[in-house]
């Protein structure tokens, strides 16, 4: 479904990744584990074009998107969740789900509101409620509901459980495998390694821009050097 073959990421002179090749099949979660700066944020922002890669290509769906636009790559059916949020904190709930489906008509919207709002009833208790006033838990939430306004076939999640309390923590992985069994593919970067091994069916593992291992999320869960670099065995 998403294919990156041999991608390289600049910012200036800095690489930030070196030769990234990934897979995403449809109808799998799959997740990119890594330290801080390994480059997985940029990896998945590559993904949606800005920046560009340097060198490599992208295709998504069999179709090449490696110099498509930002807004192209978002109607072809990929949304993405960003990194710390990101909600629009002086806009209400019911506001913000809007927002994510600006290029929709009107009864896609509604429609996308009534369905993110199936899956987060708590949105939906929320809805005219301004986003700033709500708990990381609920922004957490609304920003995942929002990236579903456009009813993407891919969701790409940054770090979805950064600074979350483990009960809600618990909640998002959940949510996270409903939206999988929904029939969305999901590529999931987070620092919570065990959690999204165990979620995952597949993972990749990013060391300074470089792919240095992939497996399925149960073998890479097993893997001694897994366990010790990022599970804190
Ligand atoms: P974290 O988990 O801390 O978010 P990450 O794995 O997502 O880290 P990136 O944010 O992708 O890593 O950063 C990869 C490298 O690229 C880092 O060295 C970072 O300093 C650099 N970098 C990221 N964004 C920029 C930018 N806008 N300009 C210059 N360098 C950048």
């Amino acid at each position: 479904m998403l294919k990156l073959d041999s991608v390289s990421t600049h910012y200036g002179a800095i690489q930030a990744l070196d030769q990234v090749s990934v897979d995403v099949n449809q109808g799998e979660i799959v997740t990119l584990i890594g330290a801080n700066g390994a480059g997985k944020t940029t990896l998945l922002m590559t993904v949606c074009g800005s920046p560009r890669a340097s060198s490599g290509s992208i295709s998504f769906m069999g179709e090449d998107i490696t110099h498509a636009d930002t807004h192209r790559i978002m109607r072809k059916g990929i949304a993405i969740s960003p990194e710390g949020r990101r909600v629009f904190p002086d806009l209400t709930v019911s506001e913000n789900l809007k927002m994510g489906g600006f290029f929709l008509n009107r009864s896609e919207i509604e429609e996308g509101e009534e369905h993110v709002y199936k899956l987060f009833p708590r949105l939906k208790e929320r809805a005219s409620q301004r986003a700033g006033t709500m708990s990381g838990g609920e922004q957490q939430m609304l920003a995942i509901g929002r990236a579903l306004m456009s009813k993407p076939s891919l969701l790409l999640l940054d770090e979805p459980t950064l600074g979350l309390a483990p009960l809600i923590i618990a909640q998002i992985f959940d949510i996270i495998r409903t939206i999988r069994d929904e029939g969305v593919t999901v590529f999931l970067v987070e620092q919570n390694a065990n959690k999204a091994l165990q979620v995952a069916d597949r993972g990749y593992v990013l060391e300074t821009g470089k792919v240095v291992m992939q497996d399925t999320g149960a073998n890479l869960l097993a893997n001694p050097d897994i366990r010790k670099a990022y599970l804190g065995a």
